[in-house]
């Protein structure tokens, strides 16, 4: 029954780096929330591509505006203007209630223009003395996989065996804010945090956390840089997860989704007293701001500007967390949830998050562990709401085994 699947698994296993674990499913074919594998059993898709397809696989206006764009034209790099760019960071702008758009392809590329972009500013217009800029990050966190990114992470996966690294990063306990205080100097260009920490296992910060975070960095001069690569653009029921507490920080971090799950599309988004400080030759990429990538992004910015989607994440997200709720005490420790994404502390004395996956894609439903017994669920925000209940008797009943 699972000839195909297992055939292909095993010319991955061959020919593909072993740089993921991934469950043994092969998907051949999606549309919305679900995806069919190579066998024709069909799953609902509750990790979204980790947030990338917010809006769910195939989604007929981003599909339809890839298409047309395809057949005009899908590359110019930088060196010329393209038709498609311009507007794409207008509409990105005036989503985020910022001036300007520095575009790029994935979000780890994000991160590192925005750790670039702090410290010029730091240096021409803070006033640090050359080269002595740092940056404050969180424990726990997740920014990407480049050397200078994962130098500050604190996973020894992550980390170790890849040194030696950049240096200029001091890392706090998240949502500390004396921590955060005590670390920040006179020559702190920025604090760089989630705000909500998803690869950490969807750990949301202390009520009132981010805020005090604004409040801190606007008063010792620093920017606040929040990587919403993850949490944004929809998924915690609010464009943004920084919504959440009403805080605007100085630099959104945005990727995953703005690509509709199509093209890698990220960008950093910030008003004029930052970005000015990139000058023709100080930063680039030959894909970032292509043709493809901003009218995808476009399109996807024109969802977003409806509203819709982040009222469907709150409303869906209220059954989510409910249903999960529901099973604390019954193998379930702890559930942290906002919007269309929670993290499930399992009771590890039941079974490890890897197996909880397992256990779920036998039944037709795909998540992916974080760390440990915490699993991640973000399906698709155009998940329907039957489905969405579905979803929450399969995660019931291997729970409790019944
Ligand atoms: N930042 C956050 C918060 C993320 O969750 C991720 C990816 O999981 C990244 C950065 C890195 O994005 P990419 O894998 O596109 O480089």
């Amino acid at each position: 029954a699972n000839v195909k699947n297992t055939a292909a698994i095993e010319v991955d296993e061959t020919y593909v780096a072993h740089n993921y674990h991934p469950l043994p499913v092969v998907v051949a074919e999606a549309a919305g929330a679900w995806v069919t594998d190579l066998d024709g059993k069909r799953y609902l898709d509750c990790l979204a591509g980790y947030s990338a397809l917010n809006f769910g696989h195939g989604h007929p206006e981003l599909l339809a505006t890839a298409h047309g764009q395809l057949d005009r034209v899908t590359l110019t790099s930088r060196a010329f203007h393209n038709a498609e760019l311009g507007p794409f960071c207008e509409a990105l702008a005036t989503l985020a209630g910022k001036d300007m758009v520095l575009p790029m392809n994935t979000g780890a590329e994000a991160v590192e223009t925005a750790i670039k972009v702090s410290r010029k500013w730091a240096y021409d217009v803070k006033g640090v003395p050359a080269d002595q800029a740092n940056i404050v990050v969180g424990q726990g966190n997740f920014h990407g996989r480049t050397t200078t990114i994962v130098g500050f992470s604190d996973d020894p996966g992550a980390r170790d065996g890849f040194g030696p690294f950049t240096p200029g990063f001091r890392s706090v306990p998240y949502g500390d804010l004396a921590a955060l205080d005590a670390a920040i100097d006179e020559n702190t260009a920025a604090v760089l945090m989630e705000p909500i920490q998803g690869e950490g296992g969807v750990i949301v910060p202390p009520e009132g956390f981010l805020r005090e975070v604004r409040e801190l960095t606007t008063r010792r001069r620093v920017l606040f840089v929040a990587d919403e690569i993850q949490s944004g653009l929809g998924r915690t029921g609010t464009t943004f997860a920084c919504d959440l507490e009403e805080v605007v920080p100085d630099i959104y971090i945005l990727g995953k989704a703005l690509g509709g799950g199509i093209v890698p599309v990220s960008a950093i988004v910030a008003n004029h007293d930052v970005l000015d400080v990139i000058h023709p030759g100080n930063h680039g990429s030959t894909f970032g701001g292509n043709p493809l990538a901003a009218a995808v992004g476009h399109a996807v910015v024109d969802l977003l500007a409806t509203g819709e989607y982040q009222q469907r994440a709150a409303r869906l997200g209220q059954r989510l967390d409910e249903g999960l709720r529901a099973l604390i005490g019954q193998g379930v420790l702890a559930v942290r949830a906002r919007g269309l994404w929670a993290g499930v502390d399992v009771d590890p004395a039941l079974m490890s998050g890897r197996e909880l996956c397992e256990r779920l894609a036998a039944r037709g439903v795909l998540a992916k562990e974080t760390h440990g017994s915490t699993v991640r669920l973000a399906p698709p925000l155009v998940i329907e709401e039957g489905d969405l209940d579905w979803m929450l008797e399969q995660i019931g009943a291997v729970i409790t085994g019944r």
